[in-house]
């Protein structure tokens, strides 16, 4: 199966965009819910969190995730602890979803792809784009965060520019949420056409002249 990794800066529209593929039978596999499932009660991971931060990091036996996130962004150290114990475990994570499933292509949605050094695991990088001030309106809008918390997790993520210059496609999301199915249109054909290229022979070593 083709690997699409579909980023792009919080809120720019990854969600959007994904359920744009699943509706034409796309396997979608989200990086968040697998990380998600991995601080679910009884899992490993979710003990070397409590080991190192103590019992008030859970609320009601779960993850207090708000203040976890709290905790990491103001400690970089913290951070980049909790980034090793759940960036590894969240790609295993997704390569076994992945192993699952049969289809030509399939999109698997990575924020942090290109923070995490995750070009490898994926074929092809699809950028979600939009120009920060309308990010920065959506994500104040949906997550109700004032600008100084959007500064923040901004400045966590990798720079638009950095972001389009990884990019091998582009979706704009600047505008109507109605002018994504084109470009979806567009991209499911391309990515259909890209699978069959990969299982085609190569004619070089089918066809050499051997005697
Ligand atoms: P996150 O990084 O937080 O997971 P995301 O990149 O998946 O976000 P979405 O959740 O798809 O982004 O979109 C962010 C918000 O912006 C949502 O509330 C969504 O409904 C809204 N939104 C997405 N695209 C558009 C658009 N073209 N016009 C207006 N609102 C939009």
């Amino acid at each position: 199966m083709l690997r699409i990794g579909l980023t792009g800066g919080i809120g720019c529209g990854k969600t959007t965009v994904a359920d744009l593929f699943a509706v034409k039978g796309i396997p979608v596999v989200d990086a968040d819910l697998v990380a998600r499932e991995l601080v679910e009660p009884g899992q490993p991971a979710l003990s070397a969190i409590v080991a190192r931060f103590g019992p008030d990091i859970l609320s009601a036996g779960r993850l207090d995730r708000a203040r976890l996130r709290q905790i990491v962004f103001a400690d970089p150290e913290q951070r980049l602890w909790l980034e090793s114990l759940l960036h590894p475990r969240v790609y295993e994570g997704m390569r076994q979803r992945i192993a699952t499933l049969a289809a030509p292509y399939g999109i698997l949605v990575i924020p942090l792809l290109l923070e995490t050094q995750g070009r490898d695991f994926v074929d092809r990088v699809l950028v979600v784009d939009c120009p920060e001030d309308v990010q920065r309106g959506r994500v104040k809008t949906r997550d109700h965060l004032d600008e100084a918390a959007v500064d923040r997790i901004l400045a966590a993520q990798l720079s638009r520019a950095a972001r389009l210059a990884a990019a091998d496609e582009v979706i704009s999301n600047a505008a109507d949420p109605d002018e994504l199915a084109v470009q979806v249109d567009r991209l499911h054909r391309l990515y259909l056409a890209l699978s069959q290229d990969s299982h085609e022979p190569d004619v070089l070593l089918t066809n050499g002249n051997d005697g």
